[in-house]
């Protein structure tokens, strides 16, 4: 008999979604760590930090456009920095794990993990997405 009192979490349900055992052969190690374990790369180690032509930046689990290069810069802090995204791109959702309140920017499409958000950046948002150049894939126009 089932607990009537019992509730079940809410489910979101992604467009693209897979089992953790494909997730694990679909992405490399460091990419499973951050997009599905949350993990964050250390800073400064992912070349995309340092791309600067023009294209798009998709997200490394299903290939959505993320960010285009025009809303990059440099934020000094080691990890591939914007100021906008892609509309419908990211959602985002509190996180307070490390005794730390943060936003956490997720994939829209397959809810990887992607890094934070700051109210910190520049004009016109005054936003920083401090992403980690590992969930992403760049795509030269
Ligand atoms: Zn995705």
């Amino acid at each position: 008999m089932s607990d009537p009192r019992s509730t079940t979490p809410p489910i979101k349900h992604y467009e693209v979604t897979h089992t953790d055992a494909e997730w694990r052969r679909l992405l490399t190690a460091e990419q499973y760590d951050v997009l599905r374990g949350h993990g964050t790369e250390r800073p400064g180690s992912c070349a995309l930090l340092h791309e600067e032509r023009t294209g798009a930046f998709v997200c490394a689990g299903c290939g959505q456009r993320l960010f285009t290069s025009e809303t990059k810069f440099e934020s000094g802090t080691g990890w591939p920095s914007f100021d906008t995204p892609v509309a419908g791109s990211i959602e985002t959702m509190d996180d307070d794990s490390y005794n730390m309140h943060r936003t956490e920017v997720q994939c829209s499409r397959c809810g990887g993990h992607l890094g934070h958000v700051f109210p910190d950046g520049p004009p016109p948002t005054g936003l920083r997405y401090c992403m980690n150049g590992v969930a992403m894939n760049f795509v030269p126009d």
